[in-house]
């Protein structure tokens, strides 16, 4: 089956990387609609020219509801305000929808919910498959070390990133506190300056990183007194992401109601890699 993709944040780095991996995927998606913000010097533009290649007739437009009946799944990776207002569009239509974009406050993250409660939703910090791996991996190591370690978290992006610490990082906190019985809100610790003190056990700590052309690097360190496990995941590529999320979109299609996540399609051996 072939399933029509709709993107919304079409001309943005992720965009442009899905329109590619959407190209790439030959048979199971197809892109038949691209969405850019009314503002965008782009509109009009051709997806298949802007990504360098031969015209694809598919053109970058400013209102998702009047090319709804042309897709069968959303793809968003644009901004926290945006993509409440595609789900909405979505929502109408019962239009399953893949959610890539971060940096969404805890009013945001409620509206996302309420939103999209009746219709397919897949939404995840992270759609590489390594960094999916990775929170099984931390949520191991975080079980075997209990409160025996000091735990923190590193993450590093490009310039441009406008969200901090970034959704994977905080994930990986979610993921840490649940397996410690901690409450991450209480846990957290963004950042140190100043005569701190001695650092709590109890806290998991996040530093951020913001330079240059950097993907995404996410480190996990659990530290005892002689010795210390790193767990790290480095993107080297965006592809690793838009790859993840046209899988995600495909395999969202024949699903019912409900709230998934990467795991969800990771976990479903039918899932088309
Ligand atoms: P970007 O700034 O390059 O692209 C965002 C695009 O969204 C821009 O082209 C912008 O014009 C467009 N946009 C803004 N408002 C819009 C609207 N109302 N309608 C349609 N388009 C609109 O950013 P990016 O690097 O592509 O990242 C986008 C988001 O995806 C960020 O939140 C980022 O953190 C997240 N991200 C998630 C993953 C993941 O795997 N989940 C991976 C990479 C990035």
């Amino acid at each position: 089956m072939t399933v029509r993709v709709g993107i919304t944040g079409a001309a943005g780095r992720m965009g442009r990387m899905l329109a590619q991996a959407i190209a790439d995927s030959g048979a199971p998606a197809v892109l038949t609609a691209a969405i850019e913000r009314p503002e965008s010097t782009l509109l009009g533009a051709d997806v298949g020219e802007l990504l360098g290649g031969e015209a694809s007739g598919v053109v970058i437009s400013s209102d998702l509801s009047a090319v709804a009946d042309q897709i069968d799944v959303l793809i968003d990776f644009t901004v926290p305000e945006a993509s409440l207002a595609q789900a909405a569009i979505c929502a109408e239509r019962g239009l399953p929808m893949v959610v890539g974009t971060t940096g969404f406050s805890a009013e945001q993250t409620r509206a996302l919910a309420t939103a999209t409660a009746g219709m397919p939703l897949c939404q995840a910090p992270n759609f590489a498959p390594g960094v999916n791996l990775t929170f099984k991996l931390v949520e191991a190591a975080a079980k075997a070390f209990g409160d025996s370690v000091d735990i923190e978290i590193v993450e590093a992006h490009h310039r441009h990133k406008i969200d901090a610490p970034s959704g994977t990082a905080l994930s990986l906190g979610e993921v840490v506190a649940k397996a410690l019985g901690r409450d991450l809100s209480q846990a957290a610790v963004f950042g140190r300056e100043g005569p701190i003190g001695a650092r709590g056990r109890d806290t998991i700590g996040f530093s951020t990183i913001r330079a240059g052309d950097i993907v995404g690097d996410h480190t996990i360190i659990f530290a005892s007194e002689g010795e210390r496990l790193e767990i790290t995941h480095r993107a080297s590529s965006r592809m690793a992401f838009a790859r993840g999320a046209v899988q995600a979109a495909c395999w969202l299609v024949g699903q019912s109601i409900g709230r998934y996540d990467m795991q969800d399609v990771l976990a479903d051996k039918e899932s088309i890699t």
